[in-house]
């Protein structure tokens, strides 16, 4: 046996290197034209006019729920099969969250349930694009317009992915994208949000930067965090982004050999494919038949040198929700049972073939002793 195989690595090429050294020699290293430029390469990506970096992902989404004026006594619907970013969000700003169970098959919200989450209180819909897969935009815009909310889309996990040839990201009022070294392009720690309101960008810009206002340096119009996203890390943006269709055609690339590895392993189904979506590859995760226990396997993996994750321990279960609001197990039972059973396989731009292929040799001898729960 080789060495470890990571659940994920980030690609860092010498002209990314070269990008981010050229920034430290100009000595401009905070709020210049390089920020600028990845935000409108982001843009570009989404189809948008305005972008607007932020320092993470939940950064961003933290803004947007400012930004839509959502606070104390309002509610957020989102799913509890996501990041935790996706609902602390409302919670920072003291509004409350809802959620929706999931699509067994997509692990997308469910939006045959969504109508029935509204209430009087609700003020966004904030669906997420879970392993890059587009959510079911049209259930969700559905009932956006027929309340009248607004849809702050979750696009974290989804960088280049399209809804009937839609760019993620472009289908809401306003979307974000994350760029932590797992994301299919990274800038370290990083975000962006984007959107075609000049309202929003304007009110993001600011309350991401102070609550700058269009006045000097240092009139606050707002209360506002630095949010800011640094001249180094959008260097390294800008550098992968230029290379994103490649970066992305890769990645699908690695996860059709694992289609054809895996396929015929029992008890494991593969991510979903739903017509018309065009899911941007960010992690490769596989559901076990319920008779495995997830752990167990991910534990027996490590021993073979493999690195899984559990993605993704619903948000409700997490200990603070579960204190804090009093969520419990049964509450959203496919939720739960897809994040009882999908593991989160080595996946990453310059993943390999022989590489995957012991990743497959190895769950398959995993699951034929059969770890059972
Ligand atoms: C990555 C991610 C975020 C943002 O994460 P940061 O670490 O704050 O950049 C938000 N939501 C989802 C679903 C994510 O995967």
């Amino acid at each position: 046996m080789t060495g470890r195989i990571d659940v994920s690595s980030a690609e860092v090429t010498a002209s990314d290197r070269r990008a981010v050294l050229g920034v430290l020699k100009t000595g401009r290293l905070a709020m210049g034209p390089v920020v600028a430029a990845f935000e409108r390469a982001c843009a570009r990506v989404a189809g948008l006019p305005h972008g607007v970096a932020v320092s993470s992902g939940t950064a961003g989404l933290h803004a947007l729920v400012r930004a839509f004026g959502i606070g104390h006594g309002d509610e957020v619907i989102t799913t509890p099969y996501s990041f935790v970013a996706s609902a602390n969000c409302a919670l920072f700003e003291h509004a409350r969250v809802r959620f929706v169970d999931i699509d067994p098959v997509t692990w997308n919200l469910d939006t045959s349930q969504l109508e029935a989450a509204v209430s009087r209180k609700t003020r966004a819909l904030l669906p997420v694009h879970v392993f890059g897969l587009p959510y079911d935009h049209a259930g969700v815009s559905r009932v956006a317009r027929r309340h009248g909310l607004p849809v702050i889309e979750d696009a974290c996990e989804a960088l280049g992915a399209s809804w009937h040839g839609k760019p993620a990201g472009s289908l809401g009022a306003a979307a974000v994208f994350a760029f932590y070294p797992n994301k299919q392009v990274t800038t370290g720690e990083g975000g962006m949000i984007v959107t075609r309101s000049r309202r929003v960008a304007a009110f993001c810009r600011s309350v991401v930067n102070q609550g700058r206002g269009d006045g000097g340096f240092l009139e606050h119009v707002r209360l506002g965090a630095n949010y800011r996203l640094d001249e180094m890390s959008a260097a390294l943006g800008v550098s992968q982004m230029s290379r994103l269709a490649s970066i992305l055609k890769r990645r699908a690339a690695v996860a059709t050999r694992y289609a054809s590895l895996l396929r015929d392993i029992p008890g494991v189904t593969l991510p979903a494919e739903v017509p018309g979506l065009v899911r941007s590859w960010f992690v490769y995760v596989v559901r076990l038949d319920e008779a495995f226990d997830r752990d167990a396997v991910s534990r027996a993996m490590a021993r073979e040198g493999i690195q899984t994750r559990p993605y993704f321990p619903p948000i409700h279960l997490q200990p603070f929700y579960r204190e804090r609001f009093g969520f419990r197990p049964g509450m959203f039972p496919v939720a739960e049972a897809v994040g009882r059973s999908t593991i989160a396989l080595p996946f990453h731009t310059l993943l390999g073939r022989s590489d995957q292929e012991r990743v497959a040799r190895a769950l398959r001898k995993v699951l034929s002793k059969g770890t059972q729960g």
